[in-house]
């Protein structure tokens, strides 16, 4: 049994849903939903209405604190890599890494593809 943890919406707990009243009876309030997952938001969220609702509340402030864009970022050929697949005569996956500017294409193996980290391209 997963630890149930608590929607990070600021306002979940003002939305009158059946499920968000508890308590003892005669002493009911409208509460946090509490879950052992949820699906929004990095499963912060128990739904899309409380994560806009985070955002909208401290998406500036998380946006300055990890920092803002101040210029633009390129798609160069060096950074342009991604990984992709092809299906081969026998239906099976041929994994490629394939460059989105020159269209070059380089062998890929299935654990590269599958591996989150792995990347040949530099810069962002
Ligand atoms: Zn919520």
């Amino acid at each position: 049994m997963s630890e149930l943890k608590y929607c990070q919406g600021p306002d979940c707990h003002t939305y009158q849903t059946q499920d968000r009243l508890k308590g003892p009876k005669g002493n009911k309030t409208y509460q946090t939903r509490r879950r052992s997952s949820m699906y929004y938001g990095n499963g912060n969220f128990c739904d899309m209405r409380c994560q806009n609702d985070w955002f909208y509340k401290y998406g500036t402030q998380a946006v300055n604190h990890f920092g803002r864009l101040t210029e633009a970022k390129h798609l160069t050929e060096d950074n342009a890599w991604t990984k992709d697949y092809d299906w081969n005569s026998n239906d099976d996956r041929v994994y490629v890494y394939r460059n989105r500017i020159t269209k070059e294409q380089r062998p890929l193996t299935e654990a590269q593809y599958n591996d989150t980290s792995y990347t040949i391209n530099t810069g962002e």
